[in-house]
């Protein structure tokens, strides 16, 4: 196989390497963007994104998914629908494999966002992928379902208020500590399709005879059982850093030191995972690798 050699490769085309591959092209460079599944990431699952500056009355994720791709086109961004893993860097270029090709890169963008967090092992039940979930978006075109939602923080009510245009929607919190904006919460407790449950915890989940999802909750110091057709796991989540061998985690600080390596976006922003915080980390690499490279050329 022939190693194709790239000055700059990004992982990732959510908001954030979007940002970083659109600055890149603007300032005369062609990294190559490594999307293993759709260019916009989770921005998609958004139902209202009313923080992100420009658009006076909000705007859902999906139409600012479909107006970053416009723009990423108009400015010439490739994007190569390929997974992609870090496998080492070599002292002078990171080597990336993809199941196509061998990649090398002199600078690399990592904006892989973060992944779910894991289903509690009891509620693991096999050939449930097409009816338990961990995001909205494959569910945006349900109607008339009973969707159960477990978790207590923005996504949870973000999701539910999402999906109650058209369905009914349970969100089950375990705790009674919300860790979502209150506006959110308001919304969801006066939606007439949202029933909202604090102290309820999903105990174990089965399918029924007409193929319905059955769960078993336990409410304050009862069980109950409910029916319903999806469930979406809003657990939390975690950085994605699984594209990253080993030897590359070891020494991910130095890489970074050595302005080789960029982490941005979700992928490393803890709490504060935003839209406009991605997008600004993105440009600032961009422009950081930029001065990298006219200083260190090829
Ligand atoms: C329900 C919900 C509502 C939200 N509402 C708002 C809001 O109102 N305002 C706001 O500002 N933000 C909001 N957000 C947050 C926003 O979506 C994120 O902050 C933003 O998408 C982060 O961008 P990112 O590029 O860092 O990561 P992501 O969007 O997660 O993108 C990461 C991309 O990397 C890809 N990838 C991962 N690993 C690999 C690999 N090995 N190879 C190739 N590709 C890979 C993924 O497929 C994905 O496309 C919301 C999020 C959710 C879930």
């Amino acid at each position: 196989m022939v190693l194709e050699t790239y000055p700059v490769v990004i992982i990732g085309a959510g908001p954030a390497g979007l940002a970083a591959a659109m600055q890149l092209s603007r300032q005369g460079h062609q990294p190559l963007v490594l999307e293993r599944s759709r260019v916009g990431g989770l921005l998609w699952n958004a139902n209202l994104v009313e923080n992100y500056p420009g658009f006076c009355q909000g705007i859902s994720g999906p139409e600012l998914v479909s107006l970053f791709q416009e723009q990423a086109k108009y400015l010439g961004v490739g994007i190569a629908f390929e997974e992609a893993r870090l496998t080492e860097f070599d002292g002078d270029a990171f080597r990336i494999e993809t199941d196509k090709r061998k990649l090398a890169a002199r600078v690399l963008v990592a904006a892989t966002g973060t992944k779910p967090k894991e289903l509690p092992e009891g509620l693991l039940v096999p050939g449930l992928a097409e009816r338990v979930f961990s995001e909205v978006y494959p569910l945006l075109n349900c109607s008339g379902k009973k969707v159960i939602i477990i978790g207590g923080g923005d996504a949870a009510f973000d999701y539910a208020l999402n999906l109650a245009k058209a369905n009914q929607v349970v969100v089950l919190n375990r705790g009674e500590e919300i860790k979502a904006l209150s506006l959110l919460f308001d919304r969801a407790l006066a939606h007439p399709q949202i029933t909202y449950h604090a102290h309820a915890e999903l105990r174990s989940l089965a399918v029924d005879r007409d193929g319905k999802l059955e769960f078993a909750i336990s409410l304050g110091s009862k069980m109950q059982n409910l029916v319903g057709d999806y469930l979406i796991a809003a657990i939390g989540r975690e950085p994605a850093m699984d594209f990253a061998a080993p030897s590359i985690l070891k020494d991910i600080d130095q890489l970074q030191v050595n302005r080789r390596l960029y982490l941005i976006g979700d992928l490393k922003n803890g709490l504060f995972r935003q839209t406009a915080i991605a997008v600004g980390d993105g440009i600032r690499a961009a422009m950081e690798i930029v001065q990298y490279l006219s200083k260190e050329p090829l």
